[in-house]
């Protein structure tokens, strides 16, 4: 299916909130009216929105009621909703996609401004650090953001990936209320199990960075049986189903305050956000890195964002990149 680009005041962005925020039937007269519109243009838009699944009941004198409105990242209700990183930014939603980090690279490398979105229902080549596979079933959350960090040298590059992690928690949090954890670099963790994946990949030239491509995949209400065995979904520890919509919104935002917080303030506050969010510290781990495997205990993270481990011999050792595994003896 192509996807779908937001159109900068499509007016059913309006009439969806409208339909949302009413206490009842909304008089066909009055809609039309607000959104400077023919009653046949409306009919028209409320028609398209019936088509995507809304279900939106119609009666003579009364008006019109929303009953059901699913739970689509649809342009509509995601774009208008967006903080604003850059003025060329874009949304671009598809019901399924290979992945969505593949377009928006693409479109990275067209020149798509800091902020560019893409999302979609389903992905059939998601993926993982180091091409490992991302099962991204439909129920998931999966979106790719474009991020042009001018201010920061490549060296740094790894701390744009823990400011995705502080941003991921804090925003689930606003949205659902669940508190999750993280997992040194790039996961995140509910109740000891893995329930989203952060893949930064950056397009480099030189010792800058050119573009971010931020990559973030989250178990919302994808049923428990279609997940991997060590998985689990925010839906299975919150008892129900929750918005897909209202979780992008938020993470989002979240995105957006820390990443001007890493700009202005530099890397503490999210080395300070780790501290706080990691279950790993104290902990008997190993780190496997491409030619050895080096055992001891999470320690914490340092002003970098490398992973410090400490020896049974006491030394601090420090990594910027491997994969840690906890030791259970
Ligand atoms: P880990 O350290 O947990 O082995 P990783 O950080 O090296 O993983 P990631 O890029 O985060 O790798 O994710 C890929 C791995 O995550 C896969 O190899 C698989 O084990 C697991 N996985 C794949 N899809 C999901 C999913 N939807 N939910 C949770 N885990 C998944």
């Amino acid at each position: 299916m192509p996807p779908e680009s937001a159109q900068s005041g499509d007016p059913k962005a309006v009439l969806v909130e409208k339909l949302k925020l009413a206490q009842g039937f909304l008089s066909g007269t009055k809609l039309s009216q607000e959104l400077g519109m023919s009653r046949q243009t409306l009919r028209t838009h409320l028609a398209a929105l019936r088509n995507k699944g809304y279900r939106i009941r119609a009666v003579p004198r009364r008006g019109y009621l929303l009953e059901y409105a699913p739970d689509k990242l649809y342009p509509w209700e995601i774009a208008p909703f967006l903080p604003r990183f850059s003025a060329t930014q874009q949304y671009h939603y598809s019901e399924d996609t290979d992945s969505t980090q593949n377009t928006l690279i693409a479109l990275g490398i067209a020149g798509a401004g800091e902020g560019t979105l893409v999302a979609a229902e389903e992905q059939t080549k998601g993926r993982g650090r180091l091409g490992r596979t991302w099962l991204s079933r439909h129920g998931g959350l999966y979106f790719s953001l474009l991020l042009r960090p001018d201010f920061l040298p490549l060296a740094r590059a790894s701390q744009l990936s823990l400011m995705l992690g502080c941003a991921c928690i804090r925003g689930i949090r606003t949205a659902t209320g669940i508190q999750c954890e993280s997992k040194w670099p790039n996961d995140l963790f509910l109740s000891g199990k893995k329930v989203g994946g952060i893949l930064s990949e950056a397009a480099a030239e030189a010792d800058s960075i050119q573009f971010l491509a931020a990559g973030i995949g989250l178990n919302v209400n994808i049923p428990h049986r279609e997940l991997p065995r060590e998985a689990t979904s925010l839906a299975k520890e919150y008892g129900r189903d929750c918005s897909r919509s209202r979780l992008l919104r938020h993470i989002i935002r979240e995105i957006h305050a820390w990443y001007s917080i890493l700009r202005t303030d530099g890397f503490e506050p999210i080395r300070a956000c780790w501290e706080e969010h990691c279950f790993l510290w104290g902990t008997r781990v190993k780190i496997t890195l491409p030619h050895t495997v080096r055992e001891g205990t999470a320690h914490g993270i340092d002003k970098q964002g490398f992973f410090l481990l400490r020896t049974d011999q006491g030394l601090i050792e420090s990594y910027s990149a491997g994969d840690i595994t906890s030791v259970r003896y």
